[in-house]
């Protein structure tokens, strides 16, 4: 028995408690005595700490950035049962199927692709056209929500835990993330297991295990998404600038984390339904 009790998808949000060998504990306190578990070990340790205290099925979802394949050689080599899954938006970097190519031959393991409804998407394309997402930050939001988040739903249906590969130090916004916390609106535990880790110790670690890389990183492209909507970075600017350039928000994000992902101290009861 794990030392916080095992957690399921069931007792996230059943209401029950999480029962351990001496008291029980609701969702929230054991996804924040998971956080705070997971603070102190290394990256191969966090991971198998996951597997080891959530029942039922993890996902962990890649678009394989830099991150993601730190995360991925993380999992692949303790040969850990997590589901390792993409988002095949329609609109990825020959770049980033390459390396998913790689991945797949250099650890021997299928990853799970997941694609947009094509319905949706052959009708977003006749209402706005092909490239409609420059047109407003609400069109670029509801081609995310086609291509992104509502593959992203299908992906983590059923799971238990979603593990990502998002940095605090990448944005404002996932400043303020923490390594566990319930997700109300998956009806998950989401997992950062990189949350403290700064770009140079996540290249270093990168190199020093010869891990397959997007070949658009040593072109200046620090985080890579949709091709039509990422472009490299000068030298000085945010990882994330180079994200829906052409936006002037501040926020750049499309909708995978949302806020919504709430701190651990979140009530059980929160909404259900999915994107
Ligand atoms: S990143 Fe661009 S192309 Fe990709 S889903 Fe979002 S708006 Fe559409």
């Amino acid at each position: 028995m794990s030392p916080l009790g095992q957690i399921t998808s069931q007792n996230i949000f059943s209401g029950a408690t999480v029962r351990d060998a001496d008291d029980q504990i609701s969702p929230g306190d054991a996804a924040g005595r998971l956080a705070d578990r997971l603070s102190a070990l290394d990256l191969f340790q966090r991971l198998a700490a996951v597997r080891n205290e959530v029942a039922g099925s993890i996902v962990f979802t890649t678009s394989f950035g830099l991150e993601d394949q730190a995360v991925a050689h993380a999992i692949l080599v303790q040969d850990l049962a997590i589901d390792i899954v993409t988002l095949d938006t329609g609109r990825l970097f020959p770049e980033t199927h390459q390396v998913w190519a790689e991945t797949e031959r250099r650890y021997g393991r299928r990853i799970r692709a997941v694609v947009p409804e094509h319905a949706h998407v052959e009708a977003f394309v006749a209402r706005h056209g092909i490239d409609g997402f420059r047109t407003s930050v609400e069109v670029r939001h509801a081609c995310c929500g086609v291509r992104k988040v509502a593959p992203l739903g299908r992906a983590l249906n059923g799971a238990a835990a979603w593990i990502t590969g998002v940095r605090a130090e990448q944005s404002a916004e996932r400043a303020d993330m923490r390594f566990a916390a319930l997700d109300p609106l998956h009806r998950l535990i989401k997992v950062n297991p990189l949350l403290d880790w700064t770009r140079s110790r996540l290249v270093d670690f990168v190199q020093a295990h010869h891990i397959p890389y997007n070949a658009l990183h040593d072109r200046g492209f620090p985080s890579i998404g949709c091709a039509p909507c990422t472009r490299a970075v000068a030298p000085g600017e945010p990882e994330r600038a180079g994200r829906w350039w052409w936006e002037q928000e501040e926020k750049k994000e499309c909708g995978l984390h949302s806020r919504l992902a709430s701190p651990a101290t979140a009530p059980a009861s929160a909404p259900s339904s999915h994107p």
